[in-house]
């Protein structure tokens, strides 16, 4: 490995993240098209590196983010598939987003004024693109979107009626489809299923793109397949929770955190280890030092809980982690030296750290945890065994 990445990386699987993808695709209708989550990021796994891999995939309808900054840095990066943009969209980035062709969800009916101005700005600029839009239904969320009655089919024709703006298509989110209890889900699809049919029967309008699932309907919920599915916390071979079934779509981790010993020391019975004491050697132990803390996102609350992996064996965390630092238990790893590189996420031996190990040691959720994994952890992509390429916000400025 790169010494200046010595202190700590991440190793980004691309060949994990086109099988996950193969893995879903092949539990939905083979009609169905999947978008590719990578707001935040990527999941702070890296969107660019994981856009491009999955670009060229023919069932891949496209891409989506959180913002429009998240757009803007894919297009610029070369992506040419649609990109969905699921919040909502500040004005002052429409004639960009038009321009570049990334489609908003819309909701609000000052927004669908706003694009069409927006529109009308840049024809007179020369540039004749209108704006294409998703319609964002709420079934059941309460967070943005119109809801599916008279009020929603009122948005709807309005959208059509306004100039410029391209009503591509019409989309709904799960709050409940990662419970074993499908019900809540299932009421929510209902509700979706009958206002696309109601604007259907009311108006003649059959919506090009219409979508509903994330990762747990895409494994559990084949009814909401629909014309594309929308791939988040499962491209990354993460769970989106403890009861959705683990043996329907095979999905495999694809980050792991390495880092080095950089310290190794023995200490009396009795000494205390890191800040406020809370870890009091009962006997003389070997402690070794890691040059990773809070500050790298790796989570405080694992302080005297996690465990690290050296030399394939568990290294209990001793006290609290730091924001820079933490220290291990090695008195059983004799073999443990200085320049030892630590898995910190990821497997070595029969030991495998997941994501969602840590979530639960440290009272987090998996979704946080890969989000949170700082600009300080340089990210190394892989693809067929090779480093394909490298982002360290520290160096590519
Ligand atoms: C984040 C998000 C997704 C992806 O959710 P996962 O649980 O990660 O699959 C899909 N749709 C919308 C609207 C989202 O905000």
């Amino acid at each position: 490995m790169r010494e200046d990445y010595q202190r700590v990386y991440a190793e980004v699987n691309l060949d994990a993240i086109r099988s996950n993808m193969d893995n879903m695709k092949a539990n939905i209708a083979p009609e169905t098209r999947m978008i590719a989550v990578i707001k935040t990021d990527g999941y702070g796994h890296g969107a660019i590196p994981i856009a491009t891999e999955l670009e060229n995939l023919d069932y891949l309808f496209g891409f989506a983010v959180a913002t429009a900054e998240e757009a803007f840095i894919l297009r610029h990066a070369g992506i040419e598939k649609p990109i969905l943009i699921l919040g909502y969209t500040f004005p002052y980035s429409y004639e960009r987003l038009i321009e570049e062709e990334v489609r908003m969800a819309v909701f609000r009916e000052d927004t669908l004024q706003e694009l069409s101005e927006a529109v009308a700005r840049l024809a007179k600029k020369g540039i004749f693109k209108k704006a294409k839009v998703h319609i964002k239904v709420d079934t059941g969320m309460s967070r943005i979107g119109v809801r599916p009655d008279a009020e929603g089919l009122d948005f709807l024709r309005r959208a059509y009626r306004t100039d410029g703006i391209e009503v591509e298509g019409i989309f709904t989110h799960f709050a409940r489809a990662d419970e074993s209890d499908k019900s809540a889900a299932n009421k929510q699809l209902d509700l979706f299923k009958s206002f696309v049919n109601q604007i259907m029967e009311q108006t003649g309008i059959a919506i090009p793109v219409v979508h509903c699932s994330n990762s747990a309907g895409i494994i559990e919920m084949p009814d909401a397949n629909m014309d594309v599915v929308r791939a988040g916390i499962t491209l990354y071979g993460l769970w989106p929770s403890s009861q959705v079934r683990k043996d329907i779509v095979r999905l495999c981790p694809v980050l792991s955190l390495y880092s080095h010993i950089v310290y190794i020391k023995e200490i009396e019975e009795g000494t205390e280890v890191s800040y406020g004491g809370t870890y009091k050697a009962d006997g003389v132990r070997r402690v070794a030092t890691i040059p990773v803390g809070y500050g790298d996102g790796y989570p405080r609350g694992l302080s005297g809980k996690g465990f690290i992996l050296i030399h394939g064996k568990k290294a209990p965390i001793l006290g609290r982690i730091c924001m820079d630092q933490f220290m291990v238990d090695v008195t059983d790893i004799p073999e443990a030296a200085m320049g030892d590189r630590v898995t910190l996420i990821g497997s070595e031996g029969q030991h495998r750290i997941t994501m969602e190990l840590l979530g639960e040691l440290s009272g987090r959720f998996n979704y946080e945890l890969a989000c949170n994994i700082g600009k300080r952890v340089p990210r190394v992509y892989t693809k067929g065994g090779k480093i394909l390429s490298t982002k360290d916000y520290y160096q590519d400025f």
